[in-house]
């Protein structure tokens, strides 16, 4: 179909949102069966064990207290000072890597990865990152003329597989100068998987070697998640590891309040960044500052003033880790269920380690979410499989369900 008024290079161009579509069918017929009848898995927040959108209740006690001042005024576009800073502490707690860090303020994660890859991959280039990935990342890359490539993110082993992964940054690095590789973990979505220190040494190593023969290698950790993978520091051990690469290795991490704060919608964010070179810091702050200025122009101040209030007070902190830890605790839960009867009924599952979600390897992902709403159970089908939300499910609605899926996959 020819375009009627919208300029040519936007022909055709639409969101073709499988995980909002499975979503919008889940509710259609939660309210024609009534939702105790049915199982929502298409969700990707947190719900309690009521179906409810969780919200975390410090949160919702500070952000209720803020003044009015707060929601109206602007913010600068690269963020209240405070907040970048606050930022940069949430994104590596007590596992601080050695080197210079700045952080701009972004609509959240989404944005953060949205700057990253404007400013660290060429136009027209390759972007790489796994297979099992979150399918927004295409779409970032594409509406800015990037092309998404992807290397497999699990060997014959499920584990990382630095092989795949090695033989593809060859491979573009044999056509282009610089590369922007996204990789989302811990609790990566969809597959609750995170990369270990080992398999970080490893991507390391390998990026040190394109490094040494003259290549440019930025490498953005999607951390959406991070808040519901395990121990703060423990998780984020690997972040040492990028103390002093060499000026050529960038690092940027995609933080975002979404999750970690049950503020999805208030759009707060961060990309923060840590190099050994100063000079590399500098230019990543004002270029972050253009971008923000550019598509956002700055974000919600009031997410921003919370997150400052809640760094600069211990005993918030706490509070707010103990709420964190009880619906983290509800999600384990209902993995674990899921876990032992996928095992029990010789369900082929992704490994998953910690997260929001749990995916179910098939390549004929529709027509298993087909058979799935068959039974009034809505699941999102994505390229490598059905990925299941136990971080919304409620546990009373768990047991019996690998079953059914496992039903669903043999039956196509
Ligand atoms: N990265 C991943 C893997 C996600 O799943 C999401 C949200 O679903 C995000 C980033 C960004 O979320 P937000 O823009 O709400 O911070």
């Amino acid at each position: 179909m020819a375009t009627f008024m919208a300029a040519s290079s936007r022909e055709g161009k639409k969101l073709n949102d499988v995980i909002f579509s499975a979503s919008a069918a889940a509710r259609a017929a939660a309210q024609q069966y009534g939702a105790e009848h049915i199982v929502n898995a298409t969700v990707g927040c947190y719900a309690g064990d009521d179906e409810k959108l969780g919200c975390l209740p410090v949160v919702e006690k500070i952000y209720r207290s803020l003044p009015m001042s707060d929601f109206i005024a602007y913010a600068p576009p690269i963020g209240l000072e405070g907040y970048r800073k606050a930022a940069i502490s949430e994104t590596f707690e007590n596992q601080i890597p050695e080197g210079y860090a700045d952080a701009v303020a972004t609509a959240g994660g989404t944005g953060a990865i949205h700057i990253a890859i404007a400013n660290y991959s060429e136009a027209g280039e390759c972007v790489l990152a796994a297979d099992w990935r979150w399918g927004v990342y295409d779409g970032l890359c594409s509406e800015i003329g990037r092309k998404l490539t992807t290397f497999a993110l699990f060997d014959g082993n499920q584990a990382f597989n630095i092989e795949s992964f090695s033989s593809a940054v060859a491979d573009i690095l044999r056509k282009q100068d610089s590369l922007l590789i996204i990789l989302n973990t811990p609790a990566n979505n969809p597959t609750g998987f995170g990369m270990s220190c080992q398999d970080w040494t490893e991507v390391l190593q390998v990026c040190r070697l394109h490094e040494k023969q003259g290549k440019r290698i930025s490498i953005l950790v999607d951390i959406a998640y991070i808040a519901f993978a395990g121990d703060k520091n423990e998780t984020r051990r690997f972040m040492r590891l990028f103390s002093n690469l060499p000026e050529h290795i960038f690092t940027m991490f995609a933080y975002s309040m979404s999750k970690g704060y049950t503020l999805y919608g208030q759009r707060a964010g961060a990309l923060v960044g840590i190099s050994s070179s100063r000079e590399v810091i500098r230019e990543f702050a004002e270029l972050g500052r253009y971008s923000a200025r550019t598509s956002w122009s700055n974000v919600n101040r009031a997410a921003m003033t919370l997150l400052m209030i809640v760094r600069g007070d211990t005993g918030l902190q706490q509070q707010i880790d103990a709420e964190r830890a009880a619906f983290f605790e509800k999600i384990r839960q209902r993995a674990a269920v899921f876990m032992a009867e996928a095992g029990q009924c010789g369900l082929r599952v992704v490994p998953y380690q910690t997260g929001f979600f749990i995916s179910v390897p098939t390549v004929a992902s529709q027509a298993v979410c087909e058979q799935l709403q068959g039974q009034r159970i809505y699941a999102a089908p994505l390229a490598l499989g059905v990925r299941l939300g136990v971080c919304s499910i409620p546990i009373a609605k768990i047991p019996g369900l690998a079953a059914k899926v496992k039903q669903a996959v043999d039956a196509v």
